[in-house]
């Protein structure tokens, strides 16, 4: 029989902006209850790719230490288009403290956040608790959820519900938050591959060839991940020419790859597809309510932003929210919902701008016409040429945080209190 849970904060779903937040809530004794449909970390196909100021933010938060042995150090990117390379970035160009972006598959991420917010009795992780409904008061403020569990159904009571729930967040259904699908003109098929040898592991690889382009990515421990655009909702029509036409289009972008990928890659079974859009949400919270990460503002994969966003919101809405809860306070709801509304302005503007650029660049690489390739390839030439302009350009999505001029409010100076010993606690 499953029981009821009081907390102050319940965060729906366990990802990197859930289990980020109940973390850095839990280390200002908040106490805060994560709800995580799923048993364990182990996750279907995920992008890994974690910006660098992500990884600077996990150094500032202590866990970078923890992480080392799970992650490779990408040390440039290089771009070729038509067979020649038109754009190099070498990361360590950059002056800032973390230049390099990582790979680091989510589990370990999800593991370590999950490991180090444990042992702090105000944190409480519900596995294979799926939010069904949601709990509202008389007057329509959130005081809840409802979950499914595999013991029956419990209620979770909380001052204010935050939805992680992720790109389909089903709370964002529920709150009748409006949210608008913005598909991109591709959608993505991504595969693994044993990592070629002839390839150094520290440089990602992006092969356009007309309107064509790939994504080569190292990943932990030793393939390639590969990321191959298809028209949107092309999928269908890829499937039915068979497996043979995925293997023509890695032969076109890299003959490198032509016979590992006819190798291992033998049926559809062995890729995944990613249907890419961004979310447009034009108000994040309602009262007794607040969507965060992907729930929030889903972006594409290009330059690794979602969980460097889902991470930024975290540590930005854990400060903010802390003062109202200490000692076991439960605020207003209108004061809290002005503290919705001052996390919502502080972070939509860095999160524009990160999907600015995506789209941006998801346009140039769809250009096709032989023209357009020409201009295409020119501006890659004149970018590559400028470190100025190459700097501007990556800093959007890079170096937001650590260029200081970013996220106004992020509180990273507070001592972030020491762990409570898991013998000690009682949940
Ligand atoms: C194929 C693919 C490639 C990507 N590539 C990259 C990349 O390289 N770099 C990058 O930064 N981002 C990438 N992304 C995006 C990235 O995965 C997300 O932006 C990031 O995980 C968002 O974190 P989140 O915590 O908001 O949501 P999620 O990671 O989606 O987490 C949501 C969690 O909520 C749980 N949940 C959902 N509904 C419920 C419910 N009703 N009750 C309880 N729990 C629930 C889910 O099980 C999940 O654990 C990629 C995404 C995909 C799908």
């Amino acid at each position: 029989m499953a029981e009821d849970v009081t907390a102050q904060v319940c965060v729906v779903g366990g990802g990197p902006a859930g289990l980020a937040l109940g973390l850095e809530l839990a280390r200002r004794e908040v106490r805060v209850t994560v709800v995580e449909q799923s048993a364990t970390n182990a996750r279907s196909f995920r992008g890994e790719s974690i910006s660098p100021d992500s990884v600077w933010l996990l150094d500032r938060l202590g866990l970078l230490p923890k992480l080392r042995g799970s992650f490779l150090e990408m040390r440039r990117m290089e771009i070729t288009d038509g067979g020649r390379t038109v754009l190099r970035a070498e990361f360590a160009d950059f002056p800032y403290p973390h230049p390099y972006p990582v790979e680091l598959p989510q589990p370990a991420l999800l593991s370590v956040l999950a490991e180090q917010a444990a042992p702090f009795e105000g944190f409480q992780l519900l596995r294979r608790a799926t939010a069904v409904e949601l709990v509202e008061a008389a007057d329509g403020t959130v005081t809840g959820v409802r979950c499914r569990t595999p013991e029956g159904d419990l209620t979770v009571h909380a001052t204010l519900t935050v939805a992680a729930d992720g790109r389909f967040s089903k709370i964002r259904e529920l709150s009748g938050l409006a949210a608008t699908k913005v598909p991109l003109d591709r959608d993505v098929i991504w595969l693994k591959l044993p990592f070629p040898a002839e390839w150094d592991a520290a440089t990602y690889r992006v092969r356009i060839r007309g309107g064509q382009h790939g994504l080569f990515i190292p990943t932990h421990p030793d393939d390639v991940r590969v990321g191959l655009n298809i028209p949107k909702g092309g999928l269908k029509e890829l499937r039915a020419e068979g497996i043979s036409a995925l293997h023509r289009r890695i032969d076109a972008l890299a003959p490198e790859l032509s016979e590992t990928v006819r190798t291992h890659v033998k049926g559809w079974t062995d890729t995944s597809m990613l249907d890419i859009f961004t979310a447009l949400v034009p108000r994040w919270h309602r009262p007794g309510l607040v969507l965060t990460g992907d729930a929030a503002h889903t972006l594409s994969p290009i330059l690794g932003q979602g969980v460097n966003h889902a991470v930024i919101d975290a540590v930005t809405l854990a400060p903010m929210l802390a003062p109202h809860f200490a000692g076991g306070r439960t605020p207003s709801i209108p004061l809290l919902d002005s503290v919705l509304a001052e996390f919502q302005a502080v972070r939509e503007p860095s999160v524009a701008r990160s999907r600015g650029l995506q789209l941006r660049q998801e346009r140039m690489f769809a250009l096709e016409q032989p023209w357009q390739v020409r201009g295409r390839q020119l501006l890659y030439r004149l970018v590559d040429r400028s470190p100025a302009l190459k700097q501007r350009i990556l800093a959007g999505a890079y170096f937001q945080l650590q260029g200081g001029d970013g996220v106004p409010g992020l509180d990273l100076t507070a001592p972030a209190a020491a762990p409570v010993p898991a013998a000690a606690t009682s949940k």
